[in-house]
């Protein structure tokens, strides 16, 4: 496919993105001095001004309590909130707006159905159906109460394009089913599902419907009358409204049969040490304070967007995903991720020549000013089907523009140009070592680059301190990545894997054959950043005794250059979770050497990662 023109693909503009891009403060500033370029709106959306100032409006002119208050404070507060309720019951066209609970957002909407309607409904042999598509929380709720009630979870697979397998679906439905939740669209793939189909054969069959609502609310419009659906769920966030905030819609007949999710203040009718009756719906599933200023700004949002227009929004960012489509699908080495027919707002996409992490090209892009997502998107089963371990992904919202695109598909290319025959590999050395067999290449771990960790750490906060800025920081992690010895396919055993990084990680140690207890590892990783940090962790540890390593606090120390704050939440698990892999080896080398000594024995190598 070659790139087009924008003008062929935006002949007529849908909607006025310059003009609902000026109602977007943040879309004005700076990310390491490139103007922002904001493609992560399947995470989260940002915010118009009107949000924040109704927000705000509420905090500094509106607030108190509702619900309990006899003053006219708290009865403007419990007007407004349930104004909110009505507004959002009018936007999915909800019977009334006590159909629609407010939660923290879509992972509390599917927690809530998952505890109190599956509690109160799921035997022993009942079947749940999800999707090979699902976000975790579409999951994880679904096996706790299956666990719970010993129902049984199915999963509708999918194909090649990403679509839903309808045919298997059909075959699945039993009268075993209970119900089936599915989502609307894919976060991962941007495949639109046929929800009104799922929803109708799922009726067919006896069984209820849950749909998670969370990527397709602000892209379309929602009619849960005319879907049918049963339960309907979604996040305020992604509707350019507040974190925090959220819906669950439920039938009325469904909801009042189901018991309340949590207990506390606001949900009762009677309390008495003896017993207790609930109160009416909403208020049943609303215990406790709630979000009151979340309700406010989302029912700003929801105004928001509907005078913006949501079939306008929803043309505009179609054209959007047909040009990033037809822009990346132009660059040598991008493979598409989901090509259903019908998809809304989401591109995912791999670099396969040369092979590049995901997390590399959001670090790359990142430095451009362009936010993009990389990882599993909380989809580690649909990853699995996919054979993949994370995508990167754009995401587009009404304020996106064709020139931010062309600015990704630009930037991308050029990324991609760069990292063409970069890596260097140096890991394996074809000299005979002794105790191989001849021919077998030796292996260089590195060694000790200062005389104890605390002196190699000052050697790195020296350099850090020289360098002027966190990007320039970036840039020489990313330079020691890349000249990092690249560990032997042979090492990366699943023994050497290292569990809780984001990305791929393995890590060897050795002890020096010449000593009892000078550890010495090579790890890689499939992300240069993670590369880089590695190869600080050389620099701290490798050729080091493992006494000494065991008494030096890497934790403490990557607090002190400022890595910790730096390093997204992900790297920084990961870079625990390397140093805690470490530890664990020094401590056993510790306790053989103990051993050893005890017994006198031969200093021979132990191979810590194999035992
Ligand atoms: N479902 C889908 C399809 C999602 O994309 C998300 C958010 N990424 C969620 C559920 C969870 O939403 P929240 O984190 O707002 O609860």
């Amino acid at each position: 496919m070659t790139a087009s023109s924008p003008l062929d693909v935006v002949q007529r503009p849908a909607l006025d993105a310059a003009a609902i891009r000026v109602q977007f403060p943040i879309l004005r500033t700076c990310v390491h001095g490139q103007p922002l370029v904001y493609l992560d709106n399947a995470a989260s959306a940002q915010k118009p001004d009107r949000v924040v100032d109704a927000v705000a409006d509420y905090y500094l002119r509106q607030h108190a309590n509702i619900h309990r208050g006899a003053y006219q404070l708290s009865i403007t507060a419990t007007r407004l909130h349930e104004e909110a309720r009505a507004c959002v019951a009018r936007f999915i066209n909800a019977a009334e707006p006590a159909e629609c609970i407010f939660t923290r957002g879509t992972t509390e909407s599917i927690n809530l159905v998952a505890a109190s309607w599956g509690k109160a409904n799921l035997r022993p042999g009942d079947e749940i159906i999800l999707s090979e598509l699902e976000h975790h929380s579409n999951i994880v709720p679904w096996q706790m109460a299956a666990q719970a009630s010993e129902a049984r979870i199915r999963v509708i697979p999918i194909d090649d394009a990403g679509e839903l397998r309808l045919d298997v679906y059909r075959q699945l439905l039993s009268p075993r089913t209970r119900l089936v939740a599915v989502t609307q669209v894919s976060n991962a793939l941007g495949t639109v599902n046929p929800v009104q189909e799922i929803i109708s054969a799922a009726h067919a069959a006896g069984a209820l419907v849950l749909i998670d609502g969370a990527q397709w609310v602000a892209h379309g419009r929602t009619d849960v009358q005319a879907l049918d659906a049963d339960f309907y769920a979604f996040s305020g966030h992604k509707l350019y409204g507040p974190t925090g905030i959220g819906v669950l819609y439920g039938k009325r007949r469904l909801l009042e049969a189901m018991p309340p999710y949590q207990g506390g203040g606001d949900m009762i009718e009677r309390v008495t040490f003896a017993h207790t009756t609930y109160a009416e719906l909403p208020n049943k599933f609303e215990a406790g304070t709630p979000h009151i200023a979340g309700a406010v700004g989302l029912a700003a949002a929801i105004d928001w967007l509907c005078a913006a227009g949501l079939e306008a929004a929803a043309t505009h960012e179609a054209l959007l995903l047909r040009h990033a489509t037809q822009r990346l699908s132009a660059i040598p080495g991008i493979e598409i991720k989901g090509t259903a027919r019908n998809k809304a707002g989401v591109l995912s996409w791999v670099v396969t020549d040369p092979p590049m992490g995901t997390l590399d090209i959001g670090v790359a892009l990142d430095f451009k000013g362009i936010c993009i997502r990389t990882g599993h998107h909380c989809c580690q089963p649909l990853m699995d089907r996919l054979g993949l371990a994370s995508t990167a992904r754009a995401s587009f919202g009404v304020y996106n523009t064709i020139a931010e695109v062309d600015c990704l598909a630009a930037e991308l290319a050029a990324i991609i140009d760069a990292g063409r025959g970069q890596r260097v590999s140096v890991g394996a050395v074809p000299a005979p070592a002794a105790g191989r067999p001849t021919g077998a290449p030796e292996i260089l771990y590195p060694g000790a680059e200062a005389e104890s960790p605390a002196a190699a750490a000052e050697l790195i906060r020296e350099v850090f301190e020289l360098l002027p800025d966190w990007s320039m920081r970036y840039q020489h992690l990313m330079g020691l990545g890349a000249r990092l010895p690249v560990m032997p396919e042979t090492l990366k055993t699943p023994a050497n894997f290292v569990s809780g990084c984001q990305s791929l990680v393995h890590l060897d140690a050795r002890v020096r054959s010449d000593s009892t207890d000078i550890l010495e590892f090579l790890a890689d990783s499939d992300a240069a950043i993670v590369r880089g940090l590695i190869a600080l962790l050389q620099q701290l540890f490798s050729g080091q005794s493992a006494t000494t390593i065991l008494a030096f606090n890497a934790q403490a120390f990557f607090g002190q250059i400022g890595l910790d704050e730096h390093l997204s939440l992900g790297r920084r698990n990961g870079l625990a979770a390397m140093v805690q892999r470490l530890r664990q080896l020094a401590s056993r080398v510790v306790g053989q050497r103990g051993v050893r000594d005890l017994e006198a024995a031969s200093p021979a190598a132990v191979h810590c990662s194999h035992t």
